[in-house]
């Protein structure tokens, strides 16, 4: 069976085909892009959407070779996100369902990152790390739900690197300009490192770092922010390993491009004997593949689908609160 996959949590508009046996046959997206120094405007970004969504959809059918005919299901993301980005890919899904009639899937998005994850690197049973723009959690499988084993207090990481990039002038999403500059240099200066039990917080961070980057060289505070707020993950994503005994671990969300952090991260699972598995960066951040395999997978154990007029999104809807029936304990 084949599901059309609708993305639109945040800045990404991304439709996608997949089968049944986790084949992608295409992942297209249009990224929103605020303006210089600005972060992502929800109207603004919604706007892009709606403008975006019927060349997207279009695309994504032809690129897999196939009509909507010959679509089976179609998948959606109803959230965690921002209340207008995920409306329109919620009307995009609905009429599109309504209309020729297919089943129509609400998918949990932080959900999507994790299943498409452990679909493309073959991890079964890991801990996970899930950072990216609107997340920061660590996560293992139990009794039929993903659990919380630490998470951000305040801001996500993603939130961290954007917001110290735009006060530093560059243009959102940062993460990949601020790696590329603390490549450049080795230089550590102190910046405020808060674990909590096994929680982080990042807000004091970003003030420190952003008073910072206005006296020294912005390559430094780029460095130091990386190595401080990676660290805070790597100690936390350690202990988490050591008290669930998962033999796995594996990141996934857009900060999973970092090659830095996922230097420390595969250090911590040598020390504690867990395989490390990281999400591609092509499909470690937002898109439809991972809506299309979550549906189906959905689809595929429960049949449960919803009716048009119930096809809603949920803006802090936490992925603690969400049954997965398809995952069987893995046998140690
Ligand atoms: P997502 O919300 O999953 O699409 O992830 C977007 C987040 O990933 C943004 O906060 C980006 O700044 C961040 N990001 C992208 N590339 C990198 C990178 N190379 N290093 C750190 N963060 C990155
Ligand atoms: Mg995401």
């Amino acid at each position: 069976m084949l599901c059309l996959g609708v993305e639109s949590t945040a800045h990404t508009f991304g439709c996608a085909v997949v089968d049944g046996d986790g084949k992608i046959l295409s992942d297209e997206r249009d990224v929103y892009r605020a303006p210089e120094g600005k972060g992502i405007h929800p109207r603004e970004a919604s706007r892009h959407h709606m403008d975006a969504s019927s060349e997207v959809l279009r695309q994504s059918l032809e690129s897999a070779g196939v009509s909507i005919k010959d679509v089976g299901i179609v998948g959606y993301s109803a959230g965690p996100g921002l209340g207008p980005c995920l409306r329109v890919g919620a009307v995009v899904a609905r009429t599109v369902a309504g209309y020729y009639k297919k089943p129509l899937v609400p998918v949990n998005h932080a959900l999507g990152h994790i299943e498409l994850g452990a679909m493309l690197t073959g991890a079964r049973d890991p801990l996970v790390l899930l950072v990216s723009g609107g997340h920061t959690m660590i996560l293992a499988f139990s009794a039929s739900r993903w659990r919380v084993f630490g998470e951000t207090l305040d801001i996500t990481v993603g939130q961290l690197l954007d917001q110290f990039g735009r006060s530093a002038g560059f243009a959102s999403p940062c993460g990949g300009r601020i790696e590329e500059l603390a490549k450049k240099s080795g230089n550590y200066m102190q910046l405020p490192y808060v674990v909590k039990g096994n929680d982080v917080s990042f807000s004091g961070l970003l003030t420190a770092a952003t008073r910072l980057a206005s006296k020294q060289d912005v390559a430094d505070v780029c460095y130091s922010l990386q190595e401080t707020s990676f660290a805070m993950l790597a100690e936390t994503v350690e202990r988490a390993l050591s008290f669930t005994g998962k033999k796995e671990m594996m990141i996934v969300g857009g900060v999973a491009a970092n090659q830095r952090l996922t230097e420390m991260l595969e250090a911590a699972c040598a020390r504690q004997n867990a395989k490390f598995y990281a999400c591609p960066v092509k499909f470690a951040g937002d898109n439809g593949a991972q809506i299309a395999w979550t549906a189906l997978l959905e689809y595929g154990a429960t049949g449960k689908k919803v009716p048009v007029s119930d096809a809603l999104v949920t803006q802090s809807w936490r992925l603690d609160t969400v049954d997965v029936s398809w995952r069987r304990p893995v046998p140690a």
